[in-house]
């Protein structure tokens, strides 16, 4: 299969996943992750009508990003991978969306970015719903708290929450968990879900997934 033909696929699952989970068609949006690709690589699933994608890394989205969104106007990109303060101008500069909202520092500095530039990328916050010491993410007993914080004292709109469960756990509870903290913070959206766990992921309610190598192949 080529990369069209595998984007094919994962559309097609993820409506089988939206049906089978009795939600609405189209309820859950596709992120394609094209981390470690290069923008040769990642045309052709832009002409195959892709138009949402994710990169974990700054510099590298850096790279390849301005040239595509320029060929490409309606490209929406999203930032899955931890923010560095130092990039903290150039990531509100280049993401429509960054998902990695994860302590109070990189909040503040992403709030003082947004008045500084007029532009105002989408938010998420991160959840380590694992409390894995590795992985960012605030601790699931905190997040409404933070939200909080965001919301009232830094006057950030908090869109939604995401998460990373461990790799060699069932990710259901993970994935449960991160719902119900949304229902507590009041936001709606819920972006959970990676090549391996898609499915389980819509099933739980997840609204975006976010798809690397089922889509672009093995790094
Ligand atoms: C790489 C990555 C993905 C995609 O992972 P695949 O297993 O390749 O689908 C999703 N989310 C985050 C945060 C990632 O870093």
């Amino acid at each position: 299969m080529d990369v069209q033909e595998r984007l094919q696929e994962v559309k097609t699952r993820i409506e089988t996943a939206e049906r089978q989970a009795g939600r609405e068609a189209g309820a859950v949006t596709l992120v394609a992750v094209s981390k470690t690709f290069e923008a040769d690589a990642i045309r052709p699933v832009i002409a195959a009508g892709q138009r949402v994608f994710g990169e974990n890394r700054v510099q590298e989205a850096q790279g390849k990003w301005p040239g595509l969104k320029a060929e490409t106007p309606e490209i929406e990109l999203h930032l899955i991978g931890p923010l560095q303060s130092n990039k903290t101008a150039d990531a509100v500069a280049l993401f429509d969306v960054i998902e990695t909202v994860d302590r109070e520092k990189i909040a503040r500095a992403i709030a003082e970015e947004m008045g500084r530039q007029g532009r105002r990328p989408r938010l998420y916050i991160q959840v380590n719903t694992g409390l894995e010491p590795q992985k960012a993410g605030i601790a699931p007993d905190d997040v409404v708290a933070f939200a909080g914080l965001c919301r009232d004292e830094l006057g950030l709109d908090i869109e939604g929450l995401m998460c990373i469960p461990p790799a060699e756990e069932n990710p259901g509870p993970h994935f449960a968990l991160l719902a119900m903290l949304a229902v507590e913070c009041g936001v709606e959206r819920l972006s959970m879900g990676m090549s391996g766990d898609f499915e389980a992921a819509i099933a739980f309610g997840a609204t975006s997934v976010r798809v690397g190598s089922a889509i672009f192949g093995t790094r």
